[in-house]
Order: C-alpha cells, then structure tokens, then sequence
C-alpha cells in the first residue's frame, strides 16, 4: 500500500497510535492524530511525536469535520466509538495498526494470538529463530508497536507479532504466514459481549490464509476446537494429552513435533526452565509455530530448555522459611488464574481481585474450595469474588496489596504459596499489571527486611 499524499486519521495517542502516525508521515502522509483525553494527560506520548502531524486532543470535535482516506485505530478504542462510527458512516476504511502494518509491509508474518500466554509464547518464537539463525523482530501487542520498528520497514526479516482480539477487530487482509490461537476462554466480554464474538474475532488471525500458510491451534482446549473446521491452510496442532499425526505433544513426558509421517523427540518436558502446565502448552505451542515458521529442530530444543518466564508470569519473587511468593500480576482472567492454581503444589493463598471484566469467578471459587486454599480478597471485584465463594470459611478482605501479602504471610507454613494471580485487571488501583506486580515485589521484600530485623 502506498499512502504517500493519503490524508491519515489516527485514533489514540497511544502504545500503537504514536508510531502508526510517525510511521505514516515519514512515508509521506498527510497524518492526524486524535485523542479523547487531555493533553496533560498525554504529554509524555505526545513529546514523541514527528514534526508535521496534526494534533486534536480533548475530543474529535475538529477531526469529526474532515474527510480521511483511511483511519487507523488503536487497541484502547471500542470499534463501536461514535467517532470510528462516524468515519464509517461517510465511507473511510478503518483498519487497526496491525493491518496498517501488514499493508505496507506484507512479507512473512507469525502472528500469535490467545486468551492467556502469548506474551510468554512469542518470546519463546523469537528465542527459537534467533537461535536458528533466522532474522525476527518479535513485537506487537507484546509492547512495541510493529509500525514503529524500523527493522521491519528497512530489512528482510520475519514479524513475529502478538496480536489481541482488539486488533484483530480492525482486520480486513492481514495474511500471516504462520498463526496460532492458543486458546480461547472468556475474557473482555465486557467489549466482545458474547463468546461466539469473541471466538470470532479470534478467527481472524487465519480468515486470509491458504495454500502453504500455517495455521497452529490448540487441540485440548474446547474453545479453540471449535474453530479447526474452518481453518483455511495447512493445520498443525500441540496437545498434553494427545498424540497428534501433524503437531506437537508429550509422549512418556518428551516433547515430541511429528509431520508428515516423520517425528522429532525435542527433549524431557522437566527440563523447561518456564513452571506450571501452562508454560507446557506455551512451550509446545512455540515448538510448533517457530517450526512452521522455518527454525530446526536442534535449535528448537536448546532456546526451548534455556528460555526463563517472562516476569508477572508465575515469578518467583521470593522463598522464606519454606513459603514461597509467586507474582502472577498478569493472571488478569479467571483463564489464567485457574491454569496458575491448577499448577501449585501444597496449599496457596492466593491474593485475587481488582477491576472485574464481566467474568464469571464461579469455576475458580470452585477450584479454591476443591483445593482449599485460603483467598485474600482486594480491590473492587472483592464482594463479586466473595458472593462466589460464598459460606468457603477460608477467605478473608484486604485493603491494600500489602495488607493482603502481610495478610498472606501471617498464616502461611512452610511448604505454602502466597500468589498474586488477582483474576482481574489491574486498573482500580494500580497504573497497569506491571505497577501491581512491582508493589507486590515491593512488598514482599519490606515483609523479608522487617523478618530480618526481627531476628
Ligand atoms: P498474554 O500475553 O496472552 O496475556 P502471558 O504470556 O503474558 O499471556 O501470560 C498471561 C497470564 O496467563 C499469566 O498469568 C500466565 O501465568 C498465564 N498463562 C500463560 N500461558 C498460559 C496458557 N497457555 N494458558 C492459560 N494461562 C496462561
């Protein structure tokens, strides 16, 4: 796509929206970029902008009057905005910043996308194609913008992005070469109201796809199961509980990739780095999407057994008198909570709440009573969660994060955890999921200095 001289609306100044705009005037564009929130607000996004594109911060009010040739949306803006609306209404394309992307660079793409672990799982692919020699540039949702990575425009290499299902809702033509869904269970129905919309949305990662193109899916997870009919290109599958003819699986506890009528033996599942069965699935996932993707088996398996998790990830912050401190800040789905409690051994008390998204916390008030574990309730999904828990005699409120870790402590014995793997977004009472993580680091580290001091 050549959108020199195209006149360029971008909504949200933001993670995706800064480099989209900077990215549309260094290719000659005539670029706006829009805001609903002050410019006080904005100024450190702000600062980062090219000389040369038009700001409307505090509203659309100007913007609203202009005619665009395309809009490009950010990931924070719901697809329904009167403003995206509006453009629709007078017949401008809106396109999230990942088709923005694609169009001007449509060469090999690995897209990932997932409820839970794709974060985790996209490292992993750029860890293993590193390893093979093959040039990535692992970015998207994962943290850095595809459009503001200038290695993608100026060199050959792969894209190897993680995508949401918000950025898939601007997709129209984005046609990876390789993608994955690693599983689909509900989240953000606040946004995607119903799961069928979820799922499909999730589905557009491989709509465009065909021929050679690889599609990678989860074949445990129901969710995921449900979309394997409609996958348009070649399928490979990962499972923990299934051997698979085309996928990657766990056979007397090796990680085995077999295809076409050939298999592989990668190494020993318990010799993963990254804890917990979800990083299992993470793990075989990586194997089969990095092999699509080209890398060789040998350096499959040593990035694969050398990769370490990602932090707010089941992170181990800490171990004292035999309790362990496990910071999971970016458990923010009942999906992920339970594959981390699924995951611990011994008794956990497990620090849950915050900015609830429309989910259903039955499931996970049923695996703490089946488990017993002892649940510290914060922030403002605390009477939701505890009407889930119901008369469960092992739960109890906090506060404050400290309180809850200082909460935690107090009654763990050796062989215990103390999780943060709250279940909810982070957003009533801390910046982002890494804000909430470093206060329980923060705190967990003020609780060893006073055990120090006391002894
Ligand atoms: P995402 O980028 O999809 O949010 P991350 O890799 O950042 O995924 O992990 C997010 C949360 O989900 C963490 O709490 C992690 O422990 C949990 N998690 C990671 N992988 C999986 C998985 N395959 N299934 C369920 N939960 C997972």
């Amino acid at each position: 796509m050549d959108v020199k001289g195209k006149k360029v609306l971008v909504v949200g100044v933001g993670r995706s929206g800064v480099p989209a705009a900077n990215r549309l005037a260094a290719l000659g564009a005539s670029a706006f970029i829009t805001d609903s929130g002050q410019q006080e607000k904005l100024r450190d996004e702000l600062k980062k902008l090219a000389c040369g594109i038009e700001v409307e911060t505090g509203g659309h009010a100007l913007v609203m009057k202009e005619r665009f040739d395309l809009v490009v949306t950010s990931p924070g803006v719901p697809w329904e905005s009167p403003l995206l609306a509006a453009k629709r209404q007078e017949g401008s394309e809106v396109i999230s910043e990942i088709e923005l992307a694609f169009r001007l660079v449509p060469r090999s793409w690995v897209a990932i996308t997932g409820t839970n672990g794709k974060s985790t799982t996209t490292a992993l692919v750029g860890a293993i194609l590193k390893e093979s020699g093959i040039p990535a540039v692992v970015c998207g949702n994962i943290g850095n913008a595809v459009t503001g990575e200038d290695a993608v425009f100026e060199r050959d290499v792969k894209v190897v992005a993680e995508i949401s299902s918000f950025q898939l809702e601007g997709c129209v033509h984005f046609r990876p070469r390789v993608s994955a869904i690693l599983n689909i269970t509900p989240d953000h129905l606040d946004r995607h109201h119903t799961m069928e919309e979820y799922a499909a949305m999730k589905s557009r990662i491989f709509i465009n796809q065909s021929g050679d193109d690889v599609c990678v899916l989860n074949f445990d997870d129901p969710g995921t199961m449900k979309l394997k009919d409609k996958v348009p290109c070649r399928l490979l599958g990962f499972s923990t509980r299934e051997r698979l003819k085309d996928g990657v699986f766990v056979n007397d506890g090796r990680i085995v990739l077999a295809e076409k009528g050939e298999s592989w033996s990668i190494g020993d599942a318990k010799g993963l780095k990254i804890a917990g069965g979800a990083n299992l699935e993470n793990a075989l996932a990586a194997t089969a999407i990095a092999f699509a993707a080209g890398a060789d088996v040998g350096a499959i398996s040593r990035a694969l057994f050398s990769f370490t998790s990602l932090p707010h990830r089941i992170e181990l912050v800490a171990e004292r008198g035999g309790v362990r401190y496990i910071n999971d800040s970016k458990g923010t789905n009942v999906g992920s909570t339970l594959k981390a409690l699924e995951g611990m051994e011994g008794k956990v008390f497990i620090i849950l709440g915050g900015r609830d998204k429309d989910q259903d916390f039955g499931p996970l008030a049923a695996l703490v009573r089946r488990r017993g574990d002892y649940a510290i309730l914060i922030g403002e999904a605390t009477e939701k969660i505890g009407r889930a828990l119901g008369d469960y005699p092992s739960m109890d409120r906090a506060v404050t994060l400290q309180e809850a870790v200082g909460l935690g402590a107090r009654l763990a014995k050796p062989g215990d955890t103390v999780l943060l793997s709250p279940a909810c977004a982070s957003f009533d009472m801390f910046k982002n999921y890494e804000d909430r993580g470093d206060k329980f680091r923060d705190a967990v580290k003020e609780l060893m200095k006073e055990a120090a001091h006391a002894r």
